[in-house]
């Protein structure tokens, strides 16, 4: 079982005060995905306890923050969130698997979100119009929508809460947060924190458990005023067919299916190098992850050896250990499912140009290990090509036009993240606006950052993360027009 100087309760929190167990008396386990070790044994938290904690974050409402406090309260957190990196950190890895220092590094970049919207609260500050329209003197407020429920996926266990969160409490709306349940122990952690920084009770409140019961409840319930998802988009079109009769604002950050485009005078060596940087995050378990990478006839089999070379030097294990660079993934149903899908391409004609055998890692009970996988001779019949694979498996496809690149990167319902890699910066420009993605990385592979906005097109959802806009998706804006 996990021991933790950050854990020192486990359950949920509703008006400042931990639940451990369930009305229903139901529990569920967590276990740790690079060796099966149970982690801790949850209070699966139903319908009550999630009306309990509606009614508590619509009583905190009542009671506004200045934007003083709210900065102050921001600024908190964030020091909070610093001074606690390296335990949090390892709880990310104890209960996710990916590497401890890119948990750490998960733990910086939530706490970023938290310094960049203390640092932008005057954009929340009520504005007079300079032009007296009517004769009328005309003032913007940017007031809190209400409160904010706040579904989160387990492949950031903290910062895709901190990405809603900090926005939230910027906008001084109360939350009630439900992480996945294969990852409830970073946020337990965190709320924690959040209880030594005597956040008012009922501003932030916590369910661990049932994910169905919890949609439903906040879908219906008429106190709940904003609802922000991160997710796959299967789940996310449910959520937006259950909010629709109570016509709630929905924040919708769902699947992506990312092109990494390499063009013959791209620095090549660069683009490799970006590419492993990207794709194996996670163990290519993030949104952002590249999903199909499209290369140039003429450079494609230099590039596809040189990607080839690079991924045998990576290093597969547990994240605690030192120098591992992928970590497992999140349980045996995803390895069996990316799997699947290298299985199908090879069916269709795709060949592997490079794996890992990491049957010695998975022989204890629920270890979920899959090597990384680099196949050539990819094409679009093929299932990795048209789902999101989350998994650390690179396909490469060829293309010999710029038309045919941009056609083959836009072939999919997804429009989350692009990348781009050319030496022609006309070109990069002009091809960039004809990519149908929320984010292009233009010989550059980094994802999102807290200053600018983030989210996807089509149907990777709706709704921006960081930036001003992430702040404006809690806010609700008043006109006030006076002589
Ligand atoms: P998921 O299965 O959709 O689950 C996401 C969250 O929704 C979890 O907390 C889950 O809880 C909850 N949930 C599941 N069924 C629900 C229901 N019927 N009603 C309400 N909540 C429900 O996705 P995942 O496997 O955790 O995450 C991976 C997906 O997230 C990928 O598609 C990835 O691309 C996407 N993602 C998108 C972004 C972005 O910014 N666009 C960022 C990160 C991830 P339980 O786990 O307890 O069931």
């Amino acid at each position: 079982m996990i021991q933790s100087p950050l854990l020192p309760q486990l359950g949920g929190f509703i008006e400042g005060h931990w639940v451990t167990t369930a009305k229903s008396d139901r529990t569920f386990d967590v276990h740790n995905p690079a060796t099966g070790d149970l982690l801790a044994s949850l209070p699966d938290l139903g319908i009550d306890e999630t009306k309990r904690a509606i009614e508590s974050a619509d009583r905190a409402q009542v009671a506004s923050l200045t934007l003083a406090q709210r900065r102050s309260l921001l600024e908190r957190i964030h020091d909070a969130l610093l001074s606690q990196r390296q335990e949090l950190g390892r709880l990310i890895t104890l209960e996710h698997g990916k590497p401890w220092p890119e948990a750490i590094q998960e733990v910086e970049y939530a706490a970023s979100f938290f310094d960049f919207c203390a640092q932008n609260l005057p954009l929340l500050a009520p504005h007079s119009l300079s032009q007296r329209a009517r004769g009328l003197d005309w003032t913007v407020h940017y007031r809190p929508a209400g409160v904010a429920a706040m579904i989160t996926p387990w492949n950031f266990p903290i910062a895709m809460l901190a990405k809603k969160f900090a926005a939230a409490l910027a906008a001084d709306c109360s939350s009630v947060i439900k992480p996945s349940s294969k990852t409830p122990l970073t946020m337990i952690a965190f709320f924690h924190l959040l209880q030594s920084l005597n956040l008012p009770p009922g501003k932030a409140n916590l369910i661990v458990g049932s994910s169905s019961q919890f949609g439903e409840t906040v879908c219906a319930h008429p106190l709940v005023r904003v609802i922000s998802f991160t997710g796959s988009t299967e789940i996310g079109k449910q959520l937006a067919l259950q909010a629709a009769p109570h016509l709630k604002r929905l924040s919708l950050e769902l699947g992506g299916n990312a092109p990494f485009i390499v063009f013959a005078d791209a620095d090549l060596v660069d683009a490799c190098e970006q590419l492993i940087r990207n794709k194996f995050r996670g163990a290519g378990q993030t949104c952002v992850c590249t999903n199909r990478v499209l290369v140039e006839a003429s450079v494609y089999d230099a590039f596809a050896s040189m990607v080839s070379e690079r991924v045998k030097q990576l290093r597969v294990g547990n994240g605690l250990e030192t120098d591992v660079s992928i970590g497992p993934l999140i349980d045996r149903s995803a390895v069996d499912k990316v799997s699947k899908l290298v299985s199908d391409a090879t069916a269709k004609g795709a060949v592997v140009l490079a794996q890992h055998d990491v049957a010695s890692l998975n022989q204890s009970d629920g270890a979920s290990f899959m090597g990384p996988v680099v196949l050539g001779q990819v094409n679009e019949t093929m299932d990795c090509v048209r789902q999101e694979t989350f998994g650390p498996v690179i396909p490469l496809m060829m293309f010999h036009s710029e038309s045919q690149a941009i056609a083959m990167a836009n072939d999919t319902d997804y429009g989350l993240a692009a990348y781009l890699f050319t030496a022609d910066k006309a070109r990069a420009t002009r091809l960039a606006s004809q990519l149908k993605f929320g984010h292009v990385g233009l010989n550059s592979s980094s994802g999102p950052v807290a200053s600018a906005p983030f989210g996807g097109m089509k149907q990777s959802g709706y709704g921006r993360e960081g930036g001003l806009e992430g702040m404006l998706e809690f806010c609700e804006l008043q006109t006030i027009v006076q002589p």
